[in-house]
């Protein structure tokens, strides 16, 4: 087909941003290689939904001709109750991402500037951009956000601070109280996103307080998610906490039925299912631990994770080990797309896919050794 085109009609400022590029489906990855295969690539939860959340959306399937709650009145009711804080301090998201989106087209005149680290969640700097602004980061220490250099970068052209604890993709953290440090740098008038999609799964009690700063008035929005511990990233559904302001723009901002019948009921249900979260992160506890001791025998440098997922550098071009690997049936997240050529992001799975993950690694390794020791030789030889 030949199509006429049209080429200033996209202003350049979206013709050019990058296009988030997703995985192949497993089914195809399945298909082409004649094998099974484990997807331990985007940070799902590996025990599935709540059989709870699945209930709640078999029960409501069968009114889908009607539109959603527009204000989704009784996840937030519920959330509310179980954060402590009022109603209208929670809004939805189709995922926490769509949230990202419409505080960074809020917020971000052209021109102002969106202040992260660098080797963060790509979203935000997506946004910063797809809005107009300029996106100013911050190197990593050590993997982890190095909260005095993003503070040592904030000035007048700061509009918006972008923080995820844990940080994907490397999973590490930072305290509660390295965070008040660094809000009391930060003028009152940026607004502070702190992403918290991964804090149901840590357990360390020195872990963020960001609630009791949302409720002490701080102009400040926490998101989370039901997509990781919760799982549910299939149906979509985030929110936010933060001042009432922050909330009343988003809500003026979304799209009215940005949140499904059968998301918000499977949200709902999830939420009560308190069992099945003690069990994901207990799950996801020995995965950690498992990856913690194996991926150092390799001879893998790996980032200290509290969250569902771990990081580690082969020394070598993640994309070539990721196809390596897919050629096994692993399926696994290179993070060029994130700035870091070297680093693989793998999901804690279950028990056997976790295996599964670090047999192939070392398969890995050893063909890697295999080929260093065939050029020495062949150069002793030349
Ligand atoms: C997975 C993830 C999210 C959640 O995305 P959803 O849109 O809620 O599925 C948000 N932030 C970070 C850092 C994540 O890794």
């Amino acid at each position: 087909m030949t199509t006429k085109k049209f080429p200033r009609l996209v202003p350049p400022r979206v013709a050019g941003l990058p296009l988030y590029v997703p995985g192949k489906p497993i089914e195809e990855v399945e298909r082409e290689l004649g094998i099974s295969a484990i997807k331990l690539a985007s940070n799902e939860n590996a025990l599935g939904p709540s059989p709870k959340a699945i209930e709640a959306v078999a029960r409501c399937l069968a009114q889908s001709n009607r539109y959603p709650d527009a204000g989704g009145f009784y996840l937030r009711e519920k959330l509310a109750a179980r954060l402590g804080v009022e109603m209208d301090q929670i809004v939805l998201g189709a995922g926490s991402t769509e949230l990202i989106q419409l505080l960074c087209h809020i917020y971000i005149q052209p021109g102002d500037v969106g202040l992260t680290s660098e080797g963060t969640f790509v979203m935000f700097p997506l946004a910063v951009r797809a809005a107009g602004g300029t996106v100013v980061q911050a190197p990593l220490k050590d993997y982890a956000y190095d909260l005095d250099a993003l503070a040592a970068r904030l000035d007048e052209s700061v509009r918006v601070v972008y923080l995820a604890n844990p940080n994907n993709p490397t999973g590490t953290m930072f305290t509660a109280a390295e965070t008040d440090r660094f809000l009391a740098r930060v003028p009152e008038n940026v607004l502070v996103i702190l992403d918290e999609a991964y804090c149901d799964y840590v357990e360390r009690p020195d872990y963020s307080h960001s609630l009791d700063t949302v409720r002490a008035g701080r102009y400040l929005i926490v998101l989370r998610t039901f997509s990781k511990a919760y799982g549910l990233a299939g149906l979509r559904v985030g929110y936010g906490i933060g001042h009432p302001e922050i909330v009343g723009a988003v809500n003026q901002m979304r799209s009215p039925f940005n949140v499904s019948t059968l998301a918000l009921a499977a949200a709902e249900a999830a939420l009560e299912d308190a069992e099945h979260i003690r069990r994901s992160v207990e799950s996801n506890r020995r995965g950690l631990a498992y990856f913690a001791r194996e991926l150092p025998r390799l001879g893998l440098r790996t980032a200290p994770s509290v969250a569902n997922f771990v990081y580690c550098e082969t020394g070598r071009e993640a994309k070539e080990d990721f196809k390596a690997l897919l050629q096994m049936g692993v399926i696994v997240r290179p993070m060029g797309f994130m700035g870091m050529p070297q680093g693989l992001r793998i999901t804690v799975g279950t028990e056997e896919e976790n295996r599964r993950v670090v047999e192939a690694l070392a398969r890995l390794q050893e063909s890697a050794a295999g080929a260093r020791q065939h050029a020495r030789l062949g150069r002793a030889g030349s």
